[in-house]
This record gives structure tokens, C-alpha cells and sequence, in this order.
């Protein structure tokens, strides 16, 4: 009986061990366990059959053995039931636990070995010398095989754990700059900024980089955000955070009182303003930079709106400066976006007219010609003025439309005054956007042959920041356009960033000097002419340009300019924008004496412009429009 026992209570004992190990990696199983149960439940029963079989076997106990082999094959069926589950289980382990209870597994082993060879002795004395070295043999390989395993589980984790951290990091970086990303940011700003400790945001925007890709190429432009990302890195405190949200956009969040902030990004401003050495030639560049205290939002994407408002803002105001986000700002968008909806029906609503401001020769001050200015009455919202809607228009896309319809309604006044026998000619605004449109010079063409206005009585004036944008493009369109007779004025000169060189390359033929020009201050209390308008005017002259000086509004300045041999203005002093009939009666009132028109450019026009009145006939402008 005792030996019954025994031999009964070593396959219960493997069973129980096998058991716990089983239930113990059950229970850690992710939900639901009943597979896990099952799985568990057949090892158990499979582990103490085969124990009781091999028992059954050495020691001679038929009685047990069927009971054995019935508890083993039950065994086999419940795992069978539960695999399934056991495949899903090993799909996804428990690195650390793998490799914690790896090596616990061959030491039950060989403790069971140890216990079966103590057993043996104390029955049946000493072991033979074979068993001794088949257990060791065995031991040993269990032993190192499973240590094998656990080496290899351990280093394709560590693996698995690098190029996780590797993901990781991927995932909130910026790959080009090394700065984090927008969902870096993001993150940190759910978690620390909003209703934290005072902090700002400080959105950054570099100032006309697409050119720089653009014409300069795609490296050369990437060069650049990299050495922005390590400027702005190499200036930030501990704690900042750099992050880069796409294209030229970057932000700075810095844990400082709004107070401080201007001055900060004003030091940023200044930083990134350095020029940038590269391989291809130095790059130069200004930043734009909006500032958002995180206290003047109680939301993230709040705070960010506020801190990109503050940053079209900065924009807005010319770029190259630093803007504080103000609750006005609020006030301004809704107004823009009023302006844009509005403006997309202001043509068919009939709100949109044409006022002409005179341009006069010097000294005489007959009227020679007049710029035709775009004005805006809305029933509602008043009159509007261009400076305010055509920024607008520009960005929604609409000043295309906007244009052609000044340039229809220009040239049907303009066909109207040379019929009444007016030696005149009129200039309109083309925003630069509309040049680089392909069929732009077509389209002059069409305009010019509908209202039957023979070219050389159009300008087109082009403003000098626009021009500073994409040189070579302009170039060639200009040129298309001065060579189908209409000429071309480079508008408000002296208040952009265009350069000397660029002067002398495009080929306009009129130089129209910014007003801001005029109001500097002579050098000398003597009265002589103020020394840039003065520089302005020769510099046209040299370049073989008719000169305009705008924005007159005083007879010193009017003098300033004849002394400096500026041959035409235009100005409050002689007229401001005006409805066509007082234009027309300014010409009458000038008349019968002929009009000079401006000096010729020293490039041969095409044709010669009619001095002498000539027929247009009747023109329907309305219905040339709709056809264009
Ligand atoms: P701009 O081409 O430089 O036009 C001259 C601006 O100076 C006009 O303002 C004119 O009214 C104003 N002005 C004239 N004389 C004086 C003066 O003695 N003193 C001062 N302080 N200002 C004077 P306006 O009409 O408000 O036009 C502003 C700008 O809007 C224009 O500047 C032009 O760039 C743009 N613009 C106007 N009409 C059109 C248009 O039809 N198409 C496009 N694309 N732009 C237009
Ligand atoms: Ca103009
Ligand atoms: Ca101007």
C-alpha cells in the first residue's frame, strides 16, 4: 500500500506542479481566460497521465494504468479545445515574464530528475553508471537549451525595445530638422500648457520661402530649415520646446510671462535674420513671428488660432516683425472674412466702380493721363477701400476677376475720351499674381481690341514688392506685354525691397516714385530738393524711364520736384480720385493746347501712338465683359 502511494503521489505531484505553472500563466492571460482554462486544464491532466503511466509501468500496477491512460487522452481533448486560444496567447507574450519564468521551467525538470534518481536509490540502491549519465546528459541539455532560448528571446527584445524607442521617437520628430513635430507640440501642450504655469506660443514663419525653392531649388531650401531648426535650438532654455509644423512653419513654446515674450522672439527675429552661407551662395532671409500668451485661450487649438492670427497679423504689417496676439484680432478675421464672402458678388451686385486720379506734366500741370483706382460700395458696410479689399482679393484667388473687370471698364473710358478727341492715355493696377497667369497677355489684347483702344494709350502698373518676388517669370511677361505696344510703370518705387539690379533688368518704361519718398525730410533747411526723390529721378532718367512722383500734396513738394526735373505728378495738389467726368472736364479745361504723353521709352514701340482724336464708335463695355 505504502508503495502505492508513492507510485500514486508522483503523478499527482507532477500534475499539481504542472497545474500551478499552467494556471498561473492562465490567469495572466488576457481576457477572456475559459480557453486559457481549458488549455490549462488538459496539460494538467496530460502531464499527470503520461507521470502515472511511466509510474504505472516501472512498478507493475495494472489497476492504475487504465486510469492513467483515460486521464491522459481527456488531456489531449481539452487541449485540443482550448489551442486555439493558445495560439492567440503566444502571439502576443509577455516579454519580461517569458524570460523570468524561462529558466524556473528545466529547474522543476531536473529537480524531478534529482528526485526520481534519490528515489531509485533509496529503493532500489546506487543508480547504474548509464542512468547517472543519461539524467546528467539530459539535465544539462535541458539546461542549456532553454537557456539558448531565453538568450535569444532576450536580445530580439532588446531589439524590439530599440527600434520601438527608435519608432517612438520618429513619430514625434521633425525628420528634416531634428525639432519635434506638430503632434509633439500637441502632446505637450494637452498636457502642460493650457491653465499651466504662464507660457507662450510663438508661431514662426519664414518670409518668402517658397522663392527660395522656387529658384533656388529644393536642397538649397532644405539647407536652410536645417540651419533654422539649429538656430532655434541653439537659442532656446531648457524646457522650450522647438518644433517644426510643416513647410517654413515653425513654433516656439517657452515658459515665460507674456511680458517677456517680445523681447525673446524679437532676439529670434534677429537670429534667424542672419544670412544663411550655403554651398549654392548665402540665402537671405526675415522671419515673421506671432506671439499667443497660453492664457489668451482656454483650449489648445485656441491657443493655436491666436497665435497663427497674431502671426498673419505680423504678416500683414509687412513682415519681418513680431506681433502680440490682441482679442481684436478676432474682430479683424471676422471682418476679412465678411470682406471675402461680399466681395465674391460685388461685381454682379453692381457695387464696384471705377474713380480716376489725374497725372499732370511738370511745370505746366496739364492733365496727361490717370489711374484708374478700384472703389467698393457695400450697402451695408460702407465704402471699403482697395488697400483693405484687394489684399483680400489676392488671397482668395479673386483679383483675377477683379481686374479684368477694371481693365474693361478703364479701357471703355478710355475709348469714350479719345472719341471726344482727349489726348490721353490711362494706367490700371495689375496685381503681379495676374501677370504670371498664362493668358494675361492675350487678354490685354482682347480687352484693348473690344473697346478698340489702340495699346499705347494703356499703362499697366505693377507695384515694386510684388516685383521683388520672381524676377525671371516678370521679365518675360513684361516684355510680351511692352512688346504688344502697352507699357508698363513700376509702381510705388522706393517702398519695396527691389533692387538696383532689378530696376535696370525689367523692362518697364515708367518709374512711379513712392510718396513716402517725398515726405522724407531734406537734409538741409535750405530748401533743396529732398535728396532721395532727387537720386529717385535721376536714376529713372539714366535708365531712359518717364518719371511720376505720387502722393503730391504740397506745393513745396511740387516744387522739390521741379527742381529735381521730375517731368509728371500726381497728387491731392492736383487732383484725387475722381469721378471720370471731372476728369474729363479737367482735360477739357486744358485743352485745345496738345498733350504730351510721357516720354517715349528709348525702346522702338511697335507703332506711334494717334496723336489726333480718332472714332472708337459705340462700345458696349457690360457686354464685352460678359464675354470675356
Ligand atoms: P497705388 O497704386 O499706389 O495708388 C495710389 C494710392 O494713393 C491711391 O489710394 C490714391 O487714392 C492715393 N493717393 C493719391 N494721391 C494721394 C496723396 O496726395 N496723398 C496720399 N496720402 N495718398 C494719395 P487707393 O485708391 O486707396 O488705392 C490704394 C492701392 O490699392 C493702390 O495703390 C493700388 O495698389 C491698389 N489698387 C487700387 N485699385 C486697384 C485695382 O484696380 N487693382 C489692383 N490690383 N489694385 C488696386
Ligand atoms: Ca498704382
Ligand atoms: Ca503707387
Amino acid at each position: 500500500a505504502t508503495r502505492l502511494y508513492l507510485v500514486a503521489s508522483i503523478p499527482l505531484a507532477a500534475a499539481v506542479l504542472v497545474a500551478g505553472v499552467v494556471a498561473m500563466t492562465a490567469l495572466r492571460a488576457p481576457r477572456p481566460r475559459g480557453g486559457a482554462a481549458l488549455a490549462a486544464a488538459g496539460t494538467a491532466l496530460i502531464a499527470a497521465g503520461i507521470a502515472g503511466l511511466a509510474a504505472t509501468l516501472c512498478y507493475g500496477l495494472p489497476a492504475v494504468l487504465g486510469w492513467c491512460g483515460v486521464a491522459a487522452a481527456v488531456g489531449v481533448l481539452t487541449l485540443a479545445l482550448g489551442a486555439p486560444f493558445t495560439d492567440r496567447m503566444a502571439a502576443r507574450p509577455d516579454e519580461s515574464e517569458t524570460m523570468r519564468t524561462g529558466l524556473a521551467v528545466p529547474v522543476f525538470a531536473v529537480m524531478s530528475i534529482a528526485v526520481a534518481s534519490i528515489y531509485t536509490m533509496s529503493t532500489n540502491g546506487p543508480l547504474d553508471t548509464v542512468s547517472v549519465v543519461v539524467g546528467l546528459i539530459d539535465g544539462v541539455a535541458l539546461l542549456a537549451r532553454q537557456s539558448l532560448a531565453v538568450y535569444d528571446a532576450r536580445r530580439a527584445n532588446a531589439r524590439l525595445a530599440q527600434s520601438e524607442a527608435q519608432w517612438r521617437d520618429l513619430a514625434h520628430t521633425d525628420p528634416l530638422t531634428g525639432l519635434a513635430n506638430r503632434r509633439e507640440l500637441l502632446r505637450v501642450l494637452y498636457e502642460r500648457a493650457v491653465g499651466g504655469p504662464s507660457c507662450v506660443l510663438l508661431a514662426l514663419d519664414l518670409d518668402g520661402f517658397k522663392n527660395i525653392n522656387d529658384m533656388r531649388g529644393h536642397d538649397v531650401g532644405d539647407a536652410v530649415l536645417v540651419e533654422v531648426g539649429h538656430r532655434l535650438r541653439a537659442h532656446l532654455r531648457d524646457g522650450d520646446l522647438a518644433a517644426r509644423l510643416g513647410g517654413d512653419e515653425f513654433a516656439v513654446l517657452m515658459w515665460i510671462r507674456a511680458a517677456e515674450a517680445t523681447r525673446v522672439a524679437r532676439r529670434l527675429l534677429d537670429i534667424l535674420g542672419k544670412p544663411y552661407v550655403q554651398a549654392k551662395g548665402t540665402v537671405f532671409l526675415s522671419t515673421s513671428i506671432g506671439i499667443a500668451g497660453c492664457r489668451t485661450a482656454t483650449t489648445v487649438p485656441g491657443l493655436l488660432r491666436n497665435a497663427d492670427l497674431a502671426l498673419r497679423h505680423a504678416k500683414q504689417r509687412g513682415k519681418a516683425r513680431v506681433e502680440q496676439y490682441d482679442a481684436h484680432y478676432d474682430a479683424m478675421l471676422r471682418r476679412r472674412t465678411t470682406v471675402e464672402q461680399e466681395l465674391r458678388g460685388a461685381i454682379e451686385r453692381d457695387e464696384l466702380y471705377l474713380a480716376f486720379q489725374p497725372v499732370v506734366a511738370l511745370p505746366s500741370v496739364r492733365p496727361v493721363g490717370a489711374e484708374a483706382l478700384l472703389r467698393w460700395q457695400h450697402p451695408e458696410l460702407g465704402p471699403i477701400a482697395p488697400t483693405e479689399f484687394i489684399p483680400v482679393a489676392e488671397e482668395a484667388g479673386l483679383v483675377g476677376r477683379l481686374d479684368l473687370w477694371v481693365l474693361h471698364q478703364a479701357c471703355h473710358q478710355l475709348s469714350r475720351w479719345l472719341a471726344d478727341g482727349h489726348d490721353v492715355w490711362v494706367s490700371v493696377n495689375v496685381s503681379v499674381r495676374e501677370l504670371h497667369a498664362p493668358d494675361y497677355v492675350a487678354q490685354v489684347a482682347e480687352v484693348l481690341r473690344a473697346h478698340r483702344v489702340p495699346a499705347q494709350r494703356l499703362v499697366l502698373e505693377v507695384t515694386e514688392h510684388a516685383v521683388a518676388t520672381d524676377v525671371e517669370q516678370l521679365v518675360g511677361r513684361l516684355g510680351e506685354l511692352r512688346d504688344s505696344g502697352v507699357r508698363v510703370a513700376l509702381d510705388d518705387f522706393g517702398a519695396g525691397y527691389s533692387s538696383l539690379l532689378q530696376l535696370h533688368r525689367l523692362p518697364v518704361d515708367i518709374l512711379k516714385i513712392d510718396r513716402g519718398l517725398l515726405v522724407e525730410p531734406p537734409l538741409e533747411p535750405t530748401g533743396t530738393a529732398a535728396p532721395l526723390v532727387d537720386v529717385a529721378v535721376r536714376l529713372g532718367q539714366r535708365l531712359g524711364l518717364s518719371v511720376i512722383a505720387e502722393g503730391v500734396e504740397e506745393v513745396a513738394q511740387r516744387r522739390l520736384l521741379e527742381d529735381a526735373g521730375c517731368p509728371y505728378a500726381q497728387g491731392m495738389l492736383f487732383g484725387r480720385a475722381m469721378p471720370a467726368e471731372h476728369v474729363e472736364a479737367m482735360l477739357a479745361a486744358a485743352a485745345p493746347r496738345p498733350a504730351a504723353l510721357p516720354a517715349a521709352p528709348p525702346r522702338a514701340l511697335p507703332q506711334k501712338p494717334p496723336r489726333r482724336a480718332h472714332n472708337v464708335g459705340p462700345v458696349d463695355s457690360g457686354r464685352e465683359m460678359r464675354q470675356a
